[in-house]
């Protein structure tokens, strides 16, 4: 039974596709284990950020989270709705309780319909509305998302990138959601606009106590944005706790080795690790043992051969590494605070 504050618990969920080359007449199939045994707990209101290069399966977990992909084993439970059993009921509620932000924000948009219509679609669909009040909440949601209630009426091609994304935060909204998945959201911006959108989801954060996974492959933003972190390499999660936990003390060669290439981290300063080596392996042919062995520069004999490390924990801490804690070098204490901006930007 899960605590109260805990909106979200996946437990060893696993997620396969079939892999190139897949025959149908008794040619063995092989599979692509794009999750593989994830656990994790998100609480209410809070932000957790799962990071990991292309391919570590962060965008197919949040997809099976939602019930967007189907789960081969394992167990998802949101919000009291046992997602992972697929009943269509569950699947129905889920969808008036969650919501996505999608990386392209343009493109996630209907180029046909003007702002104000897709939004008072969803606010129909889900019943969010009563009848002759569509408009005014309508202009209520641009303006949470910092947007002139003006913009109604325009259509995404009229719009920034930047306030497309806005849209699409404000369609996500518009659910009324108890958790939102923001996929690489970001990633297609400027700088400049991915930081407004960032103090957007603070200030929801703030205001109406949103709970948000956020996926992204900039530790950056997900330090900034996030509560928590979680780090995922070929299908599982090697790292997960508090963020800036994580970011001073990295149990894990690969959360050092992320670290290590943020742009905005000193390169004065003196980093206790070695970056890692070579590119991920593919996911059709996981190496044994830790599947980071091939890339990691701390790898022992006893790391390429029988099962991977499991999760160790300190507190809320878990690591998957064989290393004892300090093995790898003292903590990054100096780690200079990345700049948040004291102020929050004003939306055009
Ligand atoms: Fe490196 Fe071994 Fe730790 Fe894997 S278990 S990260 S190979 S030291």
């Amino acid at each position: 039974m899960s605590a109260p504050d805990i909106i979200l618990e996946a437990d060893d969920v696993v997620v396969r596709f079939p892999g190139p080359g897949a025959g149908p007449f008794g040619l063995r199939r092989r599979h692509v284990q794009a999750v593989n045994g994830v656990s994790l707990q998100v609480r209410r209101g809070e932000t957790i950020g799962i990071v990991g290069e292309s391919g570590s399966g962060k965008s197919t977990l949040g997809r099976a989270l939602l019930g967007l992909e189907p789960i081969a084993a394992g167990h998802v439970v949101l919000d009291g709705l046992a997602v992972s059993e697929g009943r269509r009921a569950d699947v129905r509620a889920l969808r008036r309780r969650t919501a996505m932000v999608f990386q392209d924000p343009a493109n996630s948009l209907n180029p046909r319909r003007t702002v104000g219509d897709t939004l008072a679609e969803v606010l129909r669909v889900h019943g969010k509305a009563e009848r002759g009040r569509t408009d005014r909440r309508v202009g209520e949601l641009l303006a949470m998302v910092g947007l002139d209630p003006a913009l109604a009426g325009r259509r995404p091609a009229a719009l920034s990138g930047g306030q497309c994304q806005r849209v699409g935060i404000a369609r996500a909204l518009a659910v009324e959601p108890r958790l939102v998945i923001a996929d690489e959201c970001v990633a297609a911006l400027d700088v400049s606009i991915q930081g407004q959108v960032i103090n957007l989801f603070l200030d929801l954060k703030e205001q109406i106590g949103l709970t948000l996974i956020f996926i992204a492959h900039d530790l950056a933003i997900v330090r900034r944005l996030c509560d928590r972190v979680a780090v995922m390499y070929l299908g599982r999660i090697v790292e997960e706790g508090p963020t800036e936990r994580v970011f001073r003390q990295p149990r894990h060669p690969y959360t050092m080795a992320l670290i290590a290439s943020i742009p905005e981290i000193d390169p004065d300063l003196a980093l206790p690790l070695a970056p890692m080596v070579g590119e991920p392996p593919s996911p059709l042919e996981p190496p044994p043992g830790c599947a980071f062995h091939p890339r990691c520069v701390f790898a022992q004999e006893t790391c390429r051969s029988g099962p991977p490390p499991v999760l160790r924990r300190a507190d809320d801490h878990g690591w998957a590494c064989i290393l004892e804690p300090g093995a790898l070098a003292a903590p990054l204490s100096d780690l200079p605070p990345l700049p948040v901006p004291t102020e929050r930007e004003a939306f055009p």
